[in-house]
């Protein structure tokens, strides 16, 4: 078991604060897809209002999306903004799934390969990113792989966990080293967390003086201020 510090004393603080968390916010692995192609640049209330929208339309699977028209698709989409560009991604996305035999049943991808090679697979595929190959792999797929965001960066850097200028892979490395091999759910936990007090405290215009992680924070400690003024 690695030592407890750093990213783990961290995930024990906040699980100890906010409690167990429930993440990612979908009713199946394919739902958790879409989401993760369509909360590229933009707020999850506009996802949900684009997924609600692929429900009522009864186009909720690999089937339904690569039988709608794509203009029909683009509409469904629109909420989610960029929404000409998350259409020809999300069907991107459902002819992988196609093509590797899982339409009717995406989370059979999880059979596929190993998890490298299906990173792989997932990052070849058109406007799948890094963040999102992952996240599809951890909460969709139940994968251990750690995923890095905003929040990640920002906590992490403020805490004083991560250095500066860190590549994807890098920072991913830095907390994976931490983990212990194979457990999706603590990666699937702590990402909640670090989800969790993103939104509601290191904002950023933080909110340090009610933040569970203030006594082992180099910014709350003055050690550290953000590179650039940062706005609300
Ligand atoms: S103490 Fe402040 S800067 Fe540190 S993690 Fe909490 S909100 Fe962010």
């Amino acid at each position: 078991m690695p030592e407890e510090n750093g990213w783990l004393a961290v995930f024990r603080t906040l699980q100890e604060a906010f409690g167990p968390q429930e993440w990612w916010p979908a009713q199946s692995p394919f739902e958790v897809m879409v989401g993760a192609i369509l909360t590229q640049n933009t707020a999850w209330r506009n996802v949900e209002k684009a997924i609600a929208n692929l429900r009522a339309a009864d186009a909720l699977s690999v089937a339904a999306i690569l039988t709608l028209p794509e203009g029909d698709l683009a509409e469904l989409l629109r909420p989610s903004g960029f929404y000409r560009i998350k259409t020809r991604r999300l069907l991107a996305l459902c002819r992988f799934l196609e093509a590797q035999g899982v339409g009717a049943v995406p989370e059979q991808l999880a059979r596929q390969a190993t998890v490298p090679a299906l990173r792989q697979d997932l990052l070849a595929v058109h406007g799948v990113g890094e963040e999102t190959a992952d996240s599809i792999l951890l909460y969709a797929l139940d994968l251990p792989v750690m995923v890095v965001d905003t929040y990640t960066r920002r906590i992490g850097g403020r805490v004083g966990l991560l250095g500066d200028h860190l590549s994807y892979t890098e920072v991913q490395a830095a907390i994976e080293a931490e983990l212990e091999p194979g457990d999706a759910a603590v990666r699937n936990a702590l990402h909640a967390l670090l989800v969790s007090l993103g939104k509601d405290y290191c904002r950023p215009r933080p909110r340090c003086d009610t933040c569970p992680l203030n006594t082992r924070c180099a910014y709350a400690a003055g050690r550290c201020r953000p590179r650039q003024p940062e706005q609300p």
